[in-house]
């Protein structure tokens, strides 16, 4: 990778969607790319629950699409053939009150509208992805800890026990939450001021949530004419909803867990002992006790989160100023991760229209694409 090939050389932090798709977009223009990925799967926020042969079961990540409401993600869906489903939302829901009140079921109109679910989670996205990358682009169990502007080129270091070492890039594309952007590796030189600000300033979207799934042997609420869906103003899950496949299986349950980080940390494993009181307190004895209990804490996990996330009030991200969409060092850097996506920050959406404002951005500057598709 130190030496520049016929097409320039693009690398890309972060392998989550809005990495993948960035990296598919400029490899079919015919760049080439180089993604780097902390962690030693790509995906980011989109994490799975998979049986002993890695199929995909549930997500611990997220779930819903709003294709009605979001044209780019309509159009992802199509490219790579991938079909969604409705989410299961027929019957009662279930009001919790806590240990000392009865369950109230109520008949109420949905929490969401349009809201659909992806065939194959939105893993399938993730692993449809991966496989348009070129092979060896995509670098696994590779953080980058720093980022020198040497020359024309840039210098990425890069940690961790995989393949560490320099490399260098024509043009780099960030596509992280802005805060881990800002903190999570050194700048030479520095970022400037009203960059770091704006990227410091943008909450990552779900940073501070823990996320539940809870398999059962069959949907025994859907047998009783409920949703599955239960609010709660007392927790642990302060929302549930039907999570099980297209068919009914498996059969599963997800839920987010209200009470805060410090609480969650405080309880450790006691955490799945709540979550499963509260669903027997919720179906009663004669609910089926769940087979298995998944739970995935994103506050602890420092590849989203960030101490500010933790600390700011939960609130959906707002488009972010424009100095986080502009060309940074000379059209030499760009930031794509969801957060950083005029419409739609923090959702799936926003992290595919943050991966095709970068592209078109990065090669509107670089003028034409540099060569034919490569095959793949
Ligand atoms: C519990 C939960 C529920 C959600 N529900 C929904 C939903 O229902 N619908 C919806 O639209 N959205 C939902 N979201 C949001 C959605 O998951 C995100 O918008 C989307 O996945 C973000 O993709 P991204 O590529 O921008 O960022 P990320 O997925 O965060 O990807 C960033 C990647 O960069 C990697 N990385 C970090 N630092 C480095 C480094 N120094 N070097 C190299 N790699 C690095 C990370 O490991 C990660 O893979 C949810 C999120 C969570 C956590």
């Amino acid at each position: 990778m130190t030496s520049r090939s016929s097409g320039a050389e693009i690398g890309i932090i972060g392998a989550g969607l809005s990495g993948l798709a960035t990296g598919v977009l400029l490899a079919d223009m015919g760049y080439s790319v180089h993604v780097f990925e902390a962690r030693d799967r790509p995906g980011g926020r989109i994490q799975s629950v998979t049986d002993r042969t890695g199929r995909y079961l549930a997500d611990l990540g997220p779930t819903w699409i709003w294709p009605a409401f979001q044209p780019t993600i309509t159009r992802w869906l199509e490219k790579l053939d991938l079909a969604t489903f409705e989410q299961f939302e027929l019957g009662e829901t279930l009001l919790d009150h806590g240990p000392d009140h009865p369950v109230e079921p109520r008949l109420l109109s949905t929490g969401q509208s349009g809201h659909q679910r992806l065939l194959g989670g939105p893993q399938a996205m993730v692993d449809r992805l991966r496989a348009r990358l070129p092979a060896s682009s995509l670098r696994t169990g590779s953080p980058v800890v720093e980022v020198d502007f040497v020359g024309d080129r840039i210098a990425l270091k890069v940690g961790g026990e995989v393949s560490p070492g320099v490399f260098t890039v024509d043009d780099l594309i960030v596509a992280l939450p802005p805060r881990l952007a800002l903190t999570g590796m050194a700048w030479r030189p520095a970022l400037p001021q009203a960059l770091s600000q704006a990227l410091g300033a943008m909450p990552t979207w779900m940073a501070q949530h823990a996320k539940v799934v809870a398999f059962f042997d069959r949907a025994f609420w859907r047998e009783r004419g409920q949703s599955g869906r239960i609010l709660s103003r007392v927790g642990p899950l302060v929302e549930v909803h039907d999570h099980s496949g297209p068919d009914g299986k498996p059969a599963a349950l997800f839920g987010f867990v209200g009470w805060p980080s410090d609480v969650r940390n405080k309880l450790g494993g006691d955490l799945e002992l709540h979550v499963r009181d509260q669903l027997q307190r919720c179906f009663g004895k004669a609910g089926d006790v769940p087979t298995s209990v998944h739970i995935k804490d994103w506050a602890k996990d420092p590849l989203v989160a960030v101490q500010r996330d933790l600390a700011d009030p939960i609130d959906h991200p707002k488009p972010g100023p424009a100095v986080i969409r502009e060309a940074q060092f000379g059209g030499r850097l760009w930031f794509a991760g969801s957060e950083t996506a005029e419409q739609s920050p923090g959702l799936i959406e926003g992290a595919l229209v943050a991966a095709e404002q970068a592209v078109a951005r990065l090669t509107a500057r670089n003028g034409s694409s540099p060569g034919p598709t490569t095959t793949h």
